[in-house]
């Protein structure tokens, strides 16, 4: 059997887990609070602890464990090992040679990878998009990350940059978004910008029974509330999931023009609203796109849930990683 670890680099917690890659199945998992604010030698320190006490209380010896894989929320320097910018964590991390530092406090070899690419090598090895030649995945929740895989390969680009979607334009003149650029996919349909959307319907006093649901306080107003308002047939609900989910299949739309894909897979908290918001993005390809067989695309949820990054970065990393260098402490 061979066994590696994955790890998910959370703002709140580090998840970790040992898999088996032959099936994807995960033998055992330990979670810890990240305490991000205490800086990255701190929650390098905790990570590699984290590691250490799940393959004793797996009760197996560490040599059983082949690789150590971590998914990362933010931008790589896959070549070097650090990390260069992770935005929702303190400090953001610039150059942290994250990668290196696990390898020597664990003696086993260890690869990095940004989280939404895990989360879509994850589904692609074992999930939603097993046996598909070309899939594109879509995780909403905070903020909108992407993955691709492209002629069976997980598509990283320059420096591992590539796949992006949430950052793709649905309007070059549209809001803000997070990124410094303005009209991405992510300003229009985050969590946070469905959320918005509930509270400026009950600001402005349309009728919705979100108002009451969140007892008036529009800071209590989330994308679950809204998805649980819309499922009791609350029309401003379920046009506010209209809304999003038209969003993400003009993104989608342009992504079945760039690289014709077989499945698109929602991932992430928000995916959470299923048919909600599949639908509309079904409707949307069907709609808008015209130059390839748009009957032919799948648009499904995720299977692995929020496994799927831990599980998709262990593969990964069982087939990247470097051996620990020998010049390191
Ligand atoms: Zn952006």
């Amino acid at each position: 059997m061979k066994l590696s670890i994955g790890c998910d680099l959370g703002g709140t917690n580090l998840r970790a887990a040992i898999v088996d890659l032959e099936s994807g199945r995960i033998l055992c998992q330990k979670s810890v609070p990240t305490l991000a604010r205490e800086g990255h030698e701190s929650v390098m320190q905790r990570m590699a602890a984290l590691f250490l006490q799940l393959i004793g209380s797996c009760g197996m010896p560490k040599e059983a464990i082949d690789v150590i894989g971590i998914g990362v929320p933010g931008v790589l320097d896959l070549e070097k090992g650090e990390t260069l910018f992770l935005p929702n964590l303190p400090g953001t991390w610039p150059h942290v040679p994250l990668q290196d530092t696990i390898a020597a406090l664990t003696g086993i070899r260890t690869a990095l990878l940004n989280d939404v690419r895990s989360i879509t090598n994850g589904e692609w090895r074992f999930g939603a998009g097993r046996g598909m030649e070309t899939i594109a995945v879509f995780a909403v929740g905070t903020g909108i990350g992407g993955g691709l895989v492209i002629n069976n390969q997980l598509h990283l680009g320059m420096g591992g940059t590539g796949g992006e979607l949430g950052h793709t334009m649905i309007d070059y003149s549209g809001p803000a978004c997070g990124c410094g650029n303005h009209g991405c996919l992510e300003a229009y349909a985050s969590g946070p910008a469905i959320a918005a959307m509930g509270m400026k319907a009950v600001a402005q006093g349309l009728t919705t029974c979100i108002g009451e649901m969140c007892e008036f306080d529009l800071n209590r107003i989330t994308p679950a509330l809204i998805a649980q308002a819309a499922q009791t047939g609350d029309e401003i609900a379920r046009d506010i999931y209209q809304r999003a989910g038209f969003y993400i299949g003009i993104a989608a739309a342009n992504v079945c023009c760039s690289i014709g894909p077989r499945r698109i897979i929602l991932a992430g908290g928000v995916a959470q609203a299923g048919e909600l918001l599949l639908d509309p993005i079904r409707r949307t390809l069907r709609e808008r796109v015209r130059v390839m067989p748009v009957d032919q695309v799948e648009v499904v949820l995720s299977e692995l849930g929020d496994l799927a990054g831990i599980i998709g970065v262990a593969s990964w990393a069982a087939d990247t990683a470097q051996a620990p260098r020998r010049d390191h402490p």
